[in-house]
């Protein structure tokens, strides 16, 4: 029986298929254990014709949800009233064209474009997210909220959450974590835990204590969190003239990016306000590769929904008896149990999508690549070109078609990695500082040699 509420939450187990009201709050199904999604009686929202009727938004942006990259596009997310909606100014995002890098990749230069969401107002994409799960938060009167983080979750969150006044706490893995993402996560005022093992059992742990505290937990697990991210591809199709790109790339770490991607595209087709879906390639570190794992060596899909779960089980037995642990540069995807797997294995079926992981190497290079273009990203981000250069070179990607990847967090975020880069001479794309003497005549030698 449908749910007669204009919007409501629904587990995406189709055996089980449980519907709840917007107002409680989950992050699983208390029914299965399986994930939430945000459903919504379209019958009862007015939407606009076409999506460039949202264009509109621009001439009255003193409103401060037409100013927001995420509510402008409200009606496509419209979990609660807009005295809920929490804004911070988020999304005021670019689509870059980037002719210099195509050209470096062997492609036709009008096709490739970075989303930059590092211009976002704690520097990543975690933004879109959050300011959706801080809405909800607002609407049920959470009083305090948590995540695990290996860094931008918590810089983000905090910001939020003192946006609404309320607590925020952090869990963070011993050992790596950007310092960048760590200040900010401080300096907003967020109360840092740093438990002693990684962000997995961070995952776990937060989990738990949202549970036994009644805690609002808003970690991609958050099915409104996901909402706002869907705004992402809304941005992108703006930035390309109301068009659908061939391909989008994402790095791939809890997934939650890639979810709320391939659930955008799925409602806009339905709702009959794009004619076509873009293609998805989910990029994995190869020293975080799950997802790569699963889907490209142990064939699992999502089936309709009916994910064959023993292959997940087996995978994860066989990480647990081997003691692994992620590690991989690119801290922001360094996880090994990704949350919303199976959400993501939803999105590769409507996209028809792919997955491939790349070595630390590659996503470094790439990395400097994407600086030289003027736009600089943290390495998470890179992967994208890194993915994108194997899939231009076996062919999955011909290079007419229009890319647009995602650049998830500004490049300061982790200044480390990039200095470390360029230190080494040696690197491919590296731009090392000259020594020279504290003497003119030698240094206008140097300018000019
Ligand atoms: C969180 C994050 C990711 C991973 O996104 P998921 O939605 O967890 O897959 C990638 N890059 C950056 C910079 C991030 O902060
Ligand atoms: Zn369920």
């Amino acid at each position: 029986m449908a749910h007669k509420d204009q919007v409501f939450q629904k587990c995406i187990n189709p055996q089980c298929g449980s519907e709840f009201d917007s107002h409680q709050v989950f992050f699983k199904c208390p029914a299965c254990g399986d994930l939430l999604d945000i459903k919504y009686n379209w019958d009862s929202i007015e939407l606009p014709k076409k999506l460039s009727d949202f264009s509109n938004r621009w001439a009255t942006r003193s409103n401060r949800l037409d100013f927001s990259g995420v509510w402008r596009f409200r009606e496509l997310l419209n979990f609660c009233d807009d005295e809920h909606k929490v804004s911070v100014g988020e999304g005021q995002t670019l689509l870059q064209s980037a002719c210099g890098l195509a050209a470096d990749l062997g492609m036709n230069p009008d096709c490739l474009f970075l989303q930059y969401e590092g211009m976002n107002p704690s520097g990543s994409f975690k933004d879109n997210g959050m300011t959706a799960a801080f809405s909800h938060a607002k609407m049920v009167g959470a009083a305090a909220s948590a995540c695990a983080s290996t860094g931008n979750t918590s810089a983000s969150m905090a910001l939020y959450a003192h946006s609404i006044g309320v607590k925020a706490t952090v869990f963070i893995g011993e050992g790596k974590i950007a310092f960048g993402k760590l200040s900010q996560a401080m300096d907003y005022g967020g109360h840092t835990i740093q438990v002693a093992g990684d962000f997995d059992d961070c995952m776990r742990q937060v989990q738990d204590v949202c549970t036994e505290l009644n805690i609002y937990l808003v970690n991609s697990l958050n099915p409104f969190r996901l909402e706002g991210q869907k705004t992402i591809m809304l941005r992108i199709i703006e930035g390309l003239g109301w068009e659908v790109p061939d391909w989008i790339i994402v790095p791939g770490g809890n997934l939650g990016n890639s979810s709320a991607f391939g659930k955008a595209f799925a409602e806009l087709k339905e709702l009959g306000l794009i004619d076509r879906v873009p293609r998805l390639a989910v990029i994995n570190a190869s020293g975080a590769n799950t997802l790569t794992e699963l889907v490209n060596d142990k064939g699992l899909r999502w089936n309709g929904g009916d994910v064959d779960q023993q292959i997940i089980d087996s995978y994860y037995a066989n990480l647990d008896a081997a003691n692994y642990r992620a590690d991989t540069i690119a801290s922001a995807i360094e996880i090994s149990r990704p949350v919303n797997l199976k959400k993501c294995l939803r999105a590769l079926d409507v996209c028809n999508g792919v997955v491939l992981d790349v070595p630390d190497e590659e996503i470094l290079d790439a990395k400097a690549q994407i600086g030289a273009c003027g736009l600089g990203c943290e390495p998470a981000s890179a992967a994208t070109i890194a993915g994108l250069k194997h899939l231009l070179a076996d062919g999955t990607v011909d290079k007419d078609a229009r890319v647009a990847c995602v650049l998830t967090g500004h490049l300061l975020k982790d200044p480390d990695a990039t200095v470390n880069y360029h230190s080494k001479a040696a690197r491919e794309f590296s731009n090392p500082p000259v020594q020279v003497d504290n003497d003119l005549q030698k240094i206008i030698a140097l300018i000019k040699s």
